[in-house]
């Protein structure tokens, strides 16, 4: 039997602790906050359901991952469709023909492909190497400029020549007139929030969990007195920055009661535009078809901010430099603290998923105990 102490009570966290204590093993997991989840926490409001840290829509195109995560929930039939408000234009995402209909009036897949293909001719065929010229070879310069340039360098604060190429290739693009925002084959919210699933994972007996406990407070005392840590905080702060900082980004969110029942007629509206400070504004209650009481909805706006020290980091900025600097931080974890295991978007500063967070925890919890 081996104790365990787990840094974080977010999916990756609790995901392991939970297979660690099924195969017997002692866990207790200590959380800063004073809640369970991390982000995916979710919080009932007026009968709605709060994701009170911005908008997570499962989805996965891994059959195993999804099983897993449906033992702790039943999930909907959500599927995302989010909106973009470009100064007062409405248009359906990701790009699809509904959005190529309505900016450029084609009406086939063929005009379509012919209004992209005139536009990314400024490319000369370059090979993209940047955010900028990724989206314009994709989708050609109207839409870059409409509905990815402004959202984009407000989201990470950095001119999207700077940005790697590989953020945009989230999104589809698609010749057909389909506006899910996915193409995976699963996709969902859970029935009655996220914060359920967390917590089912924690109820066992050999897991025993501590909120508002900081770890750095006693660091030392902590890697001392278990055998194994598993630390799912920032990789660079572990490590006392020693070798610099990685960048992050951080978000702010404004939310809002209002007495109405339908404040804005969809899940997720995204503002395209430079100039409006937000970058989306998402009303909860359409994440479960419209659940909750009469005459209430709950809506929370959006902020991307700038990350320094003590702010809650949301987004590692996998740029090459940062990247080049947690590979170096990730040799010093290899060779200096063979005890901790560094899991999940800030342990790995991956731009993980849902799903590639449970799958990250599992092919640890494979190598833990399997070997
Ligand atoms: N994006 C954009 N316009 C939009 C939505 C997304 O330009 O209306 C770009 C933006 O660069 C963003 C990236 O696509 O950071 C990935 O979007 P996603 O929705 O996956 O971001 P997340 O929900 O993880 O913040």
């Amino acid at each position: 039997m081996t104790k365990y102490l787990v840094v974080g009570a977010g999916l990756f966290g609790a995901t392991f602790a939970f297979e660690a204590a099924k195969r017997g093993h002692e866990v207790k997991v200590i959380e800063k906050r004073g809640h369970l989840a991390g982000n995916i926490y979710t919080k009932e409001v007026h009968g709605i359901q709060v994701h009170q840290f911005g908008a997570h829509i499962f989805h996965t195109s891994n059959k195993k991952i999804w099983d897993y995560v449906n033992q702790f929930a039943e999930f909907n039939r959500y599927t995302n469709s989010p909106v973009a408000n470009y100064n007062g234009e409405i248009y359906n995402l990701p790009f699809n023909m509904n959005t190529f209909n309505k900016l450029w009036g084609v009406i086939t897949p063929k005009q379509a492909q012919a209004k992209i293909d005139e536009q990314r001719s400024i490319l000369a065929g370059k090979k993209p190497e940047n955010l900028e010229e990724q989206a314009i070879s994709l989708v050609g310069t109207d839409i870059y400029e409409k509905l990815i340039k402004g959202y984009t360098e407000k989201q990470w604060g950095h001119k999207t020549t700077e940005l790697p190429a590989f953020i945009i290739r989230r999104l589809p693009v698609r010749l057909t007139y389909d506006n899910n925002y996915f193409n995976d084959s699963y996709q969902g919210i859970p029935m009655g929030g996220y914060t359920q699933i967390v917590e089912k994972m924690l109820q066992h007996e050999n897991i025993t969990v501590e909120l508002n406990k900081d770890f750095f407070a006693k660091k030392e005392e902590y890697l001392r007195d278990y055998d194994k840590v598993v630390f799912t905080g920032m990789i660079d702060e572990f490590f006392d920055y020693k070798l610099g900082e990685l960048e992050y980004r951080s978000l702010r969110f404004e939310t809002e009661v209002l007495d109405e029942d339908n404040y804005q007629g969809n899940a997720v509206v995204n503002y395209t535009d430079a100039k409006t400070p937000f970058t989306r504004i998402i009303e909860h209650k359409h994440f479960e078809f419209g659940k909750g009481e009469k005459n209430k909805t709950v809506i929370t706006r959006e902020y991307p901010a700038d990350w320094k020290r003590g702010d809650e980091p949301y987004y590692p900025v996998n740029n090459k430099e940062n990247n080049a600097l947690y590979k170096t931080y990730k040799q010093l974890a290899d060779t200096q603290a063979q005890n901790v295991i560094f899991g999940g978007r800030l342990g790995q500063y991956r731009y993980y998923n849902m799903d590639q967070v449970i799958g990250a925890a599992l092919v640890t919890v494979d190598k833990e105990f399997e070997g």
